[in-house]
């Protein structure tokens, strides 16, 4: 299951990345690689820097010192410009409270993210669509976030960070704030784009979220990595 993995392209290369806000530090040295295909969750204590981690190789902030590489882009020498459309077109997030727009139905909460990379309404719709009866929730496509279970806003969520066909997608808590069952669905959710060969990297507090939808492991304490292994899923 996990040999073709092994041998993918290096997606993301984190290279001694250090950040520091004020005095305290959240990250303090961190490299790793992560290949084309491989799902990795990243576990540890709350505060210990693993949404910083996200957000560094989301370009959402920058690296205090140290380099971070994803799909060929140096993100850390990238200016707003660069950074912006680093963004839209590498990279997909989930978070845990959705990020959704409030003012925008479902469907064109997902159809904006194309139309933001330049993509036509009609051919970004199109795509919405398509995004959103693949995860189920086309029926709800005229709805307005606040009319839709948090299962299901975390469905659309997915669908807008798939828009683009990012090269990785990032999930940062992505079950933490839905019941148990639209947990499950949801990390099915996630096993199921792996297999189909999305790149994945989770940050969860849920074990069985990282059992599930992981290849390997990597858990931190205070801003560094402190073991990791592979996992076997149990599919
Ligand atoms: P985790 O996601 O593992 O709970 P975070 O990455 O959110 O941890 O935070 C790591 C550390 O960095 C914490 O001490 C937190 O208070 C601090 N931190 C994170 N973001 C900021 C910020 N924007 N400004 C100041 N401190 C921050
Ligand atoms: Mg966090």
């Amino acid at each position: 299951m996990t040999s073709e993995n092994s041998t993918g392209q290096v997606v993301v290369r984190l290279d001694d990345v250090r950040k520091e806000y004020g005095q305290s530090v959240a990250l303090d040295g961190v490299s790793l690689e992560i290949r084309a295909g491989e799902a990795v969750a990243v576990m540890g204590p709350s505060g210990c820097g693993k949404s910083t981690l996200l957000n560094m190789i989301a370009g959402l902030d920058r690296p205090s010192s140290g380099t971070i590489n994803v799909h060929g882009d140096d993100v850390g020498s990238l200016n707003e410009t660069g950074l912006a459309l680093f963004r839209r077109h590498r990279i997909g997030m989930v978070f845990q409270f959705f990020n959704l727009l409030d003012d925008l139905s479902a469907i064109d909460n997902v159809a904006l993210a194309a139309q933001l990379t330049g993509t036509s309404a009609r051919e970004a719709r199109k795509r919405a669509l398509e995004l959103l009866d693949n995860l189920g929730v086309a029926d709800r496509r005229n709805n307005y976030p606040a009319t839709l279970s948090g299962g299901q806003r975390q469905r659309v969520a997915v669908a807008r960070a798939l828009m683009n066909r990012p090269a990785l997608l990032l999930a940062d808590e992505p079950t933490g704030a839905l019941d148990r069952q639209s947990g499950e669905q949801v990390m099915k959710l996630l096993l199921d784009l792996n297999q189909m060969g999305q790149t994945l990297l989770i940050v969860t507090h849920d074990p069985l979220l990282a059992e599930r939808c992981a290849s390997r492991l990597i858990e931190f304490e205070d801003g560094r990595i402190a073991r990791e292994s592979a996992l076997e899923r149990a599919v």
